[in-house]
């Protein structure tokens, strides 16, 4: 895990002066790298009748679909606003400054799918509250929340219940 830890870059002051941003761009690039974690966190979903895997835009979805394909799963995209073209459910978050919103197609996941949401990184949580209650609102059973990374000094996952987080690396 350490390995794949260090091909993660940091970028200091991006977006913003202040911010450490982890980009993971570099991990994804790296076949052997990006084939391992999508390997590694696809492993623990095996056997678990997941339908659905819900990829978070945009990092969210690299990780996602190939998660859902290992696991034969379908994909389900949640988007920043205006992208999805069919009629929507909306969830507004709070950011550092302002807000932000996500949407989800408001038939894209039935009542008792058992779904996975997807993303790169861990930070605060609001982002994934968000799509967790969208998931939710639409009657679908989290059966996990998994990420990449976490960000753990920014206590993101104390934003969902305890056991629905699971991270592959951890930045403390
Ligand atoms: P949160 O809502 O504060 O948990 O932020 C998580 C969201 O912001 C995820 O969708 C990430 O893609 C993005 N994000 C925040 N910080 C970073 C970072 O350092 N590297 C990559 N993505 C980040």
């Amino acid at each position: 895990m350490e390995e794949l830890k260090t091909i993660i870059r940091d970028i200091p002051d991006f977006p913003k002066k202040g911010i450490l941003f982890k980009d993971i761009t570099t991990l994804l690039a790296d076949a052997k790298s990006y084939h391992r974690m999508v390997d590694l966190i696809a492993h623990r979903y095996f056997g678990q009748n997941i339908a659905q895997v819900v990829g978070v835009e945009a990092r969210g979805f690299v990780l996602g679909a190939a998660l859902a394909y290992k696991l034969g799963a379908g994909v389900t995209l949640v988007r920043k606003p205006g992208k999805l073209p069919y009629r929507t459910r909306k969830q507004t978050y709070q950011l550092e400054y302002g807000e932000d919103t996500l949407e989800i197609h408001e038939d894209a996941l039935q009542p008792g799918t058992r779904v996975v949401i997807a993303d790169d990184l861990l930070a605060t949580g609001g982002t994934v509250a968000a799509v967790y209650e969208l998931v939710t609102s639409l009657g679908a059973e989290v059966v996990e929340c998994a990420f990449m990374t976490e960000l753990t000094f920014l206590n993101g996952r104390q934003r969902l219940p305890a056991d629905k987080v699971f991270s592959l690396l951890q930045f403390d």
